[in-house]
């Protein structure tokens, strides 16, 4: 996510473009505040769980936000995968096949009823099957259609399998809750968001917990169906195709069938309309469908940001291979400025970032924040969603890569100079204490992820040369699209593609938390 302010993760990028200087939250969009570029946001090496629960992030609305856990949960390890920054999210024998998400949503009331179907092959070994439920009480479970026992302790929902239960079950479970945000331990508000007339989700990195119950860690992937219903007159977003047009207490229904982590859900009710962009071609022949998000009335103020989407979708795919998924959309919604989201084929923007007003610019161009943001996002669809992280400590692999190609973009349109910022961001990590592949639960959305994690990935093209940098990221996403991956394993095909012992390159470049003085020669 790109986090300006910071929103969904609030990066503090600060980029230093003629105009506006802003932290980023990748995907949070934060609101453009003005962050010296030697000023890294993150504070390094705190202690991963010496957060304030009540640190007010930048941008937040609200200073009421509650508190949730850190993640580690209060289970035995079982529970959780050990992730090194959330040790109590995900669970080591559930693999999430699919989830049918079905809400009936009270819009005014900022509730809903829900009936979720969660398909996973549970290690059968195993005899119970933990999600991750943080928030809201469950009423019922079924595990193929017959009741199951259950327990809500701490941030956890443990479901007894029947003794002669099958590899693969599908549970049922039925809930209501009146979900709102609260601050990850990562110090960003994440969940579910109420608006004026609806709301959004942003669940990365473990928001997703709070409102649905879910498997809610990025190593599992699975495909995603939504059936939500809505009043007449309001209009719902989530991933995917479009299958019905939610109208006379009908639900709306949209299919995700490229599998997907819950962290990527996208899923924004309100007044919006529906745009169809008609459809892409990926260089590999694909036809990629468009389908964009803008408050309802208003496609005329948005259509620049959408003609943009084809020039920079053909600009990475000349540098990253082929479009990994099937479609891509844009959606301006009522959400936090300086916060955006690459919720997977259709990515969360700010509609106040996009307005003119809020910028002075001119209503013909597009400013520098708005295109960072467009560019940062829609890269994120090869580096996070096509090939996700494994774990938590692997979120370079998103925002360091989404960050260079965003400054890619822009050296292309001429608001940055690559070279110059590069050497400007190298001279901001002769300082610090945390390195780019070891982050804090601090640090993961903020500096060192973003632009001070772009100069890692800058010295690996000048040490290995163009040819074999732009070949290993389009091998990177074309061998392992639909899968969550590890910086071992980038690593690994790196000095596969090269033949190069690069160990000594990643100690001193994504492994330390300062960085040599000057970028590698080739
Ligand atoms: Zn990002």
């Amino acid at each position: 996510m790109a986090v300006l302010m910071v929103a969904g993760l609030l990066v503090a990028t600060a980029c230093s473009g003629e105009a506006d200087v802003t932290t980023e939250r990748a995907d949070p969009v934060s609101t453009p505040v003005s962050t010296p570029v030697s000023t890294p946001v993150s504070t390094a090496a705190d202690e991963i769980l010496d957060v304030p629960a009540t640190t007010p992030a930048p941008g937040s609305t609200s200073a009421e936000v509650p508190t949730i856990s850190d993640g580690r949960g209060t289970q035995s390890t079982d529970t959780g995968l050990a992730d090194r920054l959330f040790p109590g999210l995900g669970a080591p024998a559930v693999d999430v096949v699919s989830y049918l998400v079905k809400l009936d949503v009270d819009v005014a009331a900022g509730s809903f009823d829900a009936v979720v179907d969660v398909v996973a092959d549970v290690d059968t070994a195993v005899r119970q099957m933990a999600l991750d439920a943080a928030g809201f009480t469950v009423d019922s479970v079924q595990i193929d259609g017959d009741d199951a026992p259950f327990e809500q302790p701490g941030d956890e929902l443990i479901i007894e399998l029947p003794a002669d239960s099958d590899r693969r079950v599908t549970a049922t479970i039925t809930y209501s809750a009146a979900p709102d945000e609260a601050f990850s331990a990562v110090g960003l508000p994440a969940g579910w968001f109420q608006t004026d007339g609806g709301s959004y989700v942003l669940n990365e990195p473990d928001g997703a917990r709070r409102w649905l119950p879910s498997n809610d860690h990025p190593s599992d992937k699975a495909t995603w169906r939504f059936e939500i219903t809505v009043p007449d007159g309001i209009t719902v977003s989530a991933n995917g195709d479009l299958v019905q047009d939610g109208q006379l207490g009908e639900p709306w229904i949209w299919q995700m069938s490229q599998e997907m982590p819950t962290y990527l859900v996208h899923l924004v009710i309100g007044p919006y309309d529906v745009v169809d962009g008609g459809s892409l071609t990926s260089v590999d022949g694909d036809n990629i469908n468009l389908t964009h998000v803008v408050p309802a009335g208003e496609q005329a103020k948005f259509q620049r940001f959408i003609d943009e989407t084809p020039k920079q979708f053909d600009f990475f795919e000349e540098r990253f291979g082929p479009y990994p998924l099937d479609d891509y959309g844009l959606a301006f919604v009522d959400s936090t400025p300086g916060l955006a989201m690459e919720t997977q084929g259709r990515s969360l923007f700010s509609q106040l970032d996009f307005q003119v007003s809020g910028f002075g610019d001119d209503e013909t161009q597009i400013n520098f924040l708005q295109q960072l943001l467009l560019a940062h996002e829609l890269a994120h669809q090869w580096f996070g969603n096509a090939v996700s992280p494994a774990t938590w400590s692997d979120i370079w692999l998103n925002e360091s890569f989404a960050t260079y190609a965003q400054f890619l973009w822009l050296d292309e349109i001429g608001l940055v100079d690559l070279d110059s910022e590069m050497s400007e961001l190298l001279l901001a990590r002769q300082t610090g204490d945390v390195a780019t592949g070891m982050p804090t639960l601090k640090s993961m959305f903020g500096f060192e992820s973003y632009d001070g994690g772009s100069v890692v990935v800058h010295a690996l093209r000048l040490k290995v040369g163009d040819e074999a940098f732009f070949e290993l990221l389009a091998e990177w996403i074309g061998s392992n699209t639909g899968t969550s991956q590890t910086s071992a394993a980038f690593i690994s095909l790196a000095q596969d593609l090269t033949g190069a012992d690069l160990g000594e390159f990643f100690d001193a470049w994504l492994y330390a938390a300062r960085l040599p003085a000057e970028f590698p020669q080739g």
